[in-house]
Parts: C-alpha cells; sequence; structure tokens
C-alpha cells in the first residue's frame, strides 16, 4: 500500500547543549552507543515499511556530519534542504521541498528523539487513516505546579494535559495549507510594525501551528522511550533505551532446506564437503552434495529468498561440477550483507550407507569453515529410513536441515 508517505526529519538546530565527546558537534550529530543520533532515525525510517522516502533538514554547517550520518540510507533518502532561523522556518523548508514528490502524508520527527519503536509509527498511520492531524503524546503524570521568583502559585489539574512527542504526522495537503498561513500571519505582523496589539506567535511544534489553523489533532499513545535528547543524563538514558530496545526487537528466523540426489556409478560421495569413499557416487548437476544444498536452501528460506536454483540456475554451465561450499559460502554471506547473524545449523542425512557416523565431526569441521559457525552451533546427525522408501532401497541420499539466522 504505497499512498506517499515522507518523513520529515528537523535537525537544522545548533544545540549543543548535550554535549558528551565531541563538543563541537550539534546534538543530533553526536554518537549514542555506535551511531549518531540522526543516523537511528533515518534508520529506523527507513527500515519501515510505511514510509516511502525521508527529507532532512539540515543547517549549511553540517553538511559534513549530515553525509557522514546518512551514509547507506540513499535507498528512502532524498537530497537535505536546510533550514531557517526558527524551527518553524525549517519546517517550511521541508515541507516545500517534498512538493515536487506529492506526498499524501509526511510525519514531521524531531532529530533529537532516537528512540522511539517502530510500533508508534504504526499506531501514527493507522490513525492517519481517519484523520489528518496525529500527535503521538503522554499524559501528564507528574503533579504541574506553575511557580513564579520560585515560589508555587498553583497546582495545575493535570486529568487534561499531555506531554506532546514527534512524529507529529499529517495530511501533506493540510499542514502546507496551515504552515503557509502562519508564516503568512508571522510575516504581516512583521510589516505592521510593533505599535498595533498582534504579535509573532512562535510556535513550537507543527500540531500547535495546526491547532492554530483550525485542524483537529487526534492523540495516539507515546512512548516513555520516545525522549527528546536534551541533558547529559539524557543520553545515558537514551543509550539505555536503545539497547533495550534492540533485545526485545531480536528477530529470529528459521528456514528450513530439503534435498535429494540419487546414486550411479563411482567410488565416492561428497557429503557436507567430506569425501567418502564408497562403491557409488550421487548424481547431480555439481558435486551433488546433498548435505550442503539442504544447508544452504536452509539459509536462503531464512532469509526469504528463493533457493540454490534461484542464486545459481542448473541451466548455467559455469556450475557443472562446482564445489557446493560455493552455494553454501554464498548464502552465509548474504546472511552477513543483510545485517543478520547465522546462529545455528542442523542437518540430518538419510540413507542406509555409507556409514554417516564416524564422518560427522568432519562434516562439522567443514561446515564451521565454510559459514564461519562456532562448532558448538552446527549439528550433523544421520538416520536410516528402516530400508523403506528410496533411501531404504539404496537408491540416493536425502537431506533436512534447519538454519537459524537472528538480525
Ligand atoms: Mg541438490
Amino acid at each position: 500500500m504505497n499512498k506517499g508517505v515522507y518523513g520529515l526529519i528537523v535537525a537544522a538546530g545548533r544545540g549543543t547543549r548535550a554535549q558528551r565527546d565531541d563538543q563541537s558537534l550539534p546534538k543530533q550529530y553526536v554518537h549514542l552507543n555506535d551511531k549518531a543520533i540522526l543516523t537511528h532515525i533515518i534508520s529506523k525510517l527507513s527500515d519501515d515499511s510505511h514510509i516511502d522516502g525521508i527529507i532532512t533538514v539540515i543547517h549549511p554547517d553540517d553538511i559534513a556530519a549530515y553525509e557522514a550520518a546518512s551514509a547507506g540510507f540513499e535507498a528512502k533518502l532524498l537530497p537535505p534542504v536546510f533550514g531557517a532561523d526558527s524551527r518553524q522556518g525549517s519546517v517550511y523548508n521541508g515541507l516545500m521541498a517534498l512538493a515536487d514528490y506529492s506526498p499524501e502524508y509526511v510525519l514531521i520527527h524531531d532529530g533529537a528523539r532516537p528512540c522511539f519503536s517502530s510500533d508508534l509509527i504504526t499506531r501514527v498511520m493507522d490513525k492517519l487513516q481517519n484523520y489528518q492531524a496525529v500527535l503521538p503524546a503522554l499524559p501528564v503524570s507528574d503533579t504541574i505546579k506553575r511557580a513564579g521568583d520560585g515560589v508555587v502559585v498553583d497546582t495545575v489539574d493535570r486529568s487534561d494535559l499531555w506531554a506532546a512527542q514527534t512524529p507529529q504526522s499529517f495530511s501533506y495537503a493540510q499542514i502546507c495549507e496551515a504552515h503557509q498561513a502562519a508564516q503568512d500571519y508571522n510575516q504581516s505582523i512583521s510589516v505592521a510594525g510593533v505599535d498595533g496589539e498582534a504579535q509573532k506567535i512562535e510556535f513550537t511544534d507543527d500540531a500547535s501551528i495546526a491547532e492554530w489553523y483550525g485542524m483537529d489533532v487526534h492523540i495516539v499513545m507515546g512512548e516513555e522511550c520516545n525522549i527528546k535528547i536534551t541533558t547529559l543524563a539524557d543520553f545515558e538514558r537514551g543509550e539505555s533505551y536503545l539497547s533495550s530496545n534492540k533485545n526485545k526487537g531480536v528477530d529470529v528466523r528459521v528456514g528450513h532446506g530439503f534435498d535429494v540426489h540419487a546414486f550411479e556409478e563411482g567410488d565416492a560421495v561428497i557429503l557436507c564437503g567430506v569425501s567418502i569413499p564408497f562403491d557409488k557416487k550421487l548424481k547431480g548437476h555439481s558435486d551433488a552434495d546433498v548435505g550442503f544444498h539442504a544447508i544452504t536452501d536452509a539459509i536462503y528460506g531464512a532469509l526469504g529468498d528463493g533457493d540454490i536454483g534461484t542464486h545459481f540456475p542448473p541451466s548455467d554451465e559455469k556450475w557443472s561440477g562446482a564445489n557446493s561450499d560455493i552455494f553454501l559460502k554464498h548464502a552465509a554471506e548474504l546472511v552477513q550483507s543483510r545485517e543478520g547473524r547465522l546462529t545455528h545449523v542442523d542437518v540430518t542425512l538419510i540413507c542406509e550407507a555409507p556409514k554417516i557416523g564416524p564422518h560427522c565431526a568432519l562434516m562439522k569441521d567443514s561446515i564451521a569453515e565454510v559459514t564461519g559457525l562456532e562448532l558448538s552451533r552446527i549439528s550433523v546427525k544421520a538416520t536410516t529410513t528402516e530400508r523403506l522408501g528410496f533411501n531404504g532401497r539404496g537408491e540416493g541420499i536425502s537431506a533436512m536441515a534447519t538454519a537459524t539466522v537472528i538480525f
């Protein structure tokens, strides 16, 4: 469902209040765990299937920092735009730059809030199906006091108070109209001079522009973790939220593979990279290593990415007689290139003969060598089929495997 949904990250601020390692960088470029705060945000929005494109509003002095923080996400990133001298002006520039893409919705997100979850985006997107302005917010739990000169004047009723977060999300056409009207209004005040009653309105977020313009802004539940990194203490909270989100969100995938090869005249079979002397060999296009083939297909299965035939078409002569470690290595490298980790492989070889047991340790070594797995994460087993079926009649060997990949 492509509805033209764009993320707009507001990252033009010069705020260096929260500082740790590099005193010269605005906070959105400071690292939290292993990445810049802005990189966390770009990465999450890029991974989100709701989002079609991302635009970032930056300060002209930050071009190099932005290029470093955004490298590798080119697939969804649009060229950045420069901010203005107010947050409102910066968002306006971002909205105008999106016009060419005719968005249906825009999610405007603070460049200092890296800890939101994908669930929040889903909640926002669900709400946008019915409303034109959506604000993630949390009910205020602390008792709120109004004070002057350090003395409490009043206790504020908190029952209908909410703390606003981002991404504040809108129908693109509507929020553009609202921003345009707010811009025109403030410009008219400038032109009128200081003698009138009217004053410029300083909008601190986009929901307040939408409210001012008369839009109904609908609340969705925000997240405790979705903090704006402001103080030094926020860095530690942010790092801890990012680590726990990562653990909570660990993505485990198990793939399955199955393969069969028939016997023909020969003097050895190759199973999981090990040559076992026998009075037959396995027939096939490559070296017919039924064990490696099953494991390779299990890994492709965990990645949801086809099978050996897809990646190495049998019609291609160059794979004739190939060592099957080529296929297994390719699958293992594909896991790495997707930023996954192969954590376990289990293969069962099914035949009456040759005897597999004496060769299992060597096969595990061979799988470890090709995949980079530790031996404790590899299992090689064998069984017969009690002389039943084609395996039982000694017509060939089959293999079943599973592979586990985590992201
Ligand atoms: Mg095969």
